[in-house]
Formats: C-alpha cells, sequence, structure tokens
C-alpha cells in the first residue's frame, strides 16, 4: 500500500522497502520493557517490527528520494536475523516511478538500512548504482566514519552502499546544513550519529522533516526514550528537544524513518507536557 499526499505543490509518497525486525532493548535503550512493548509489542525473540520508510517527493520539478532501505547486499546471516524483505523496487513499481526518473537522492546517514539500494548487487556480483540518473547526496563525516570501521558499529556501514558513488562522481559530500534543491533542504541534527541530517521540505508556507532516526519511530516522542545505538544518548535528548521545540509550534509534518504503521504525523504537547502523536496522516 502507498500512501500518498499533496503537500503545498509537492506530491509526497511513503515507499517502504518491506518490515524488518530489530531487538526492542536496543530500540529502546535504558527504558524498562513493561514501558516500552506497551507501544511496540515484542515477538517470542524480543525483536519489536519496523518500517524501512522510503519518502519519494515530486517537486514539479525533480523526483526527490529520501533514504533508499535494506537493499539487497546484506550478507545472509544478517538478512535472516532481521527478515529483511527487499522490497523497495516492487514499491517503486506500484507508484508508477521508474529508478530512472529519480534525479535526487538523499542519505540522512549511511547505516546499512538508510542506504542499501543506493546501489543494487547483480546476479554477477557487481555493484551497479541503482538510480543511474541520480545525484546522490550524504554528508562527508558519514562516510569518513563509516570507512574507519570502528568496533562498536562497523556492521551499520556497508561501503558497496556509497564508495561506488563516491568512485564514479555520482555522489556529492556534504559538510553541513546544505539546500539540494528549491524547497529540499538537510540540517544536521546529531546524536544518533555525529553528522545525521534531517531532510527539510518546504512548500506553500508550509514545512515536513524526515528527521531519520533522531526520531526513529512515533513511540519514540518521548525527549529520554533514545536507542541503545545512538552514539551520543546525551546529544540526542538535546537535539530532540530543538527539533521538538520547533516542529510543535510551527506545525510541521513529521515523517518518521522506522514507523511502519503511522509513516507520518502531527506532534503535540500532550498529559505531563509530553511529545505525543496529534494526528497520523
Ligand atoms: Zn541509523
Amino acid at each position: 500500500m502507498i500512501s500518498s499526499i499533496p503537500f503545498g505543490d509537492m506530491q509526497l509518497s511513503i515507499l517502504s522497502d518491506g518490515t524488518y525486525f530489530l531487538d526492542g532493548g536496543a530500540m529502546f535503550g535504558v527504558v524498562p520493557k513493561p514501558l516500552w512493548e506497551k507501544r511496540a509489542p515484542a515477538n517470542e525473540k524480543n525483536q519489536i517490527t519496523l518500517g524501512t520508510n522510503t519518502v519519494l517527493v515530486r517537486t514539479g520539478k525533480h523526483t526527490v528520494v529520501i533514504e533508499t532501505g535494506i537493499g539487497n547486499k546484506l550478507p545472509e546471516k544478517l538478512r535472516a536475523i532481521y527478515d529483511a524483505r527487499q522490497l523497495l523496487m516492487q514499491s517503486f513499481q506500484s507508484a508508477g516511478v521508474r529508478p530512472e526518473e529519480v534525479d535526487i537522492v538523499i542519505n540522512t546517514h549511511l547505516h546499512f538500512d538508510h542506504c542499501g539500494w543506493n546501489t543494487t548487487r547483480m546476479p554477477d556480483g557487481s555493484i551497479v548504482p541503482t538510480f543511474p540518473n541520480a545525484r546522490y547526496f550524504a554528508h562527508r563525516g558519514e562516510v569518513e566514519h563509516g570507512h574507519l570501521q570502528l568496533e562498536r558499529d562497523a556492521v551499520s556501514y556497508i561501503s558497496d552502499n556509497y564508495d561506488p558513488l563516491i568512485a564514479n562522481g555520482q555522489m556529492t559530500l556534504l559538510d553541513g546544513d546544505a539546500e539540494i534543491v528549491p524547497g529540499v533542504s538537510v540540517e544536521v541534527f546529531p546524536g544518533h550519529t555525529a553528522q545525521m541530517m534531517a531532510v527539510m521540505l518546504d512548500s506553500g508556507g508550509k514545512r515536513a522533516c524526515y528527521i531519520s532516526d533522531l526520531i526513529p519511530t512515533s513511540a519514540h516522542l518521548d525527549v529520554t526514550w533514545v536507542m541503545g545505538y545512538d552514539l551520543d544518548p546525551l546529544t540526542c535528548i538535546e537535539q530532540r528537544k530543538r527539533f521538538l521545540h520547533r516542529a510543535i509550534p510551527e506545525h510541521w509534518l513529521v515523517l518518521f524513518t522506522h514507523d511502519h504503521q503511522r509513516p507520518m504525523g502531527y506532534v503535540q504537547w500532550g498529559a505531563k507536557g509530553k511529545p505525543e502523536l496529534r494526528e497520523a496522516v
């Protein structure tokens, strides 16, 4: 199912590489299970269901893709653990968009579940760009961090998702906040990784924001419900506050990267001053 809405002069569609499973404890950090499982029920392996939401933005002039799911390059063992579905290309087909039509691809960061279909592994083992006519954008610091292959998060970075695109000149590396095309810009929100970027969509006086892994699902709106995966949880808390203190009063449409049931919605301050989803879209 594709959910698609007009947004100012833009058309926004939520595409998906399918659901996958991650450990519920890792997704909610220090939050006790009796609290998080009310919002995200765990299976017998203690995993919760997550989405891999790609946003297709048609501005009238450009066809922009935000994030590219998990892709088809995950080692078989990991693919089995996550039960990765590899559905993004079908999702494009259902939306009536050919990969050749995409002219901009934005990666908020380079964890494998955000940039997996940047490239495709062909049956002969070769790696080719999935979107042959696109310019790709990512933060330079993410590439550098991925190349370090640190003990903490080496598994999150698969260089075939970006190195071939840097080598062939298709990927532009950013050093900070930037306008990509009119109405589409990126802004760094550190914490999950040091240079994770949110994507801002501005049209008709309204703003939508793909906040990526700073707030991965609508169950993560409490500012302290940060993930075990976050490299700097204290910065995440500060950056979530910075985000919410703009997104709520300015009525931003919030796009959630990993929420398989509520990929977008509006947020409000609820009881006890805690942020909550006001309205799923
Ligand atoms: Zn991530």
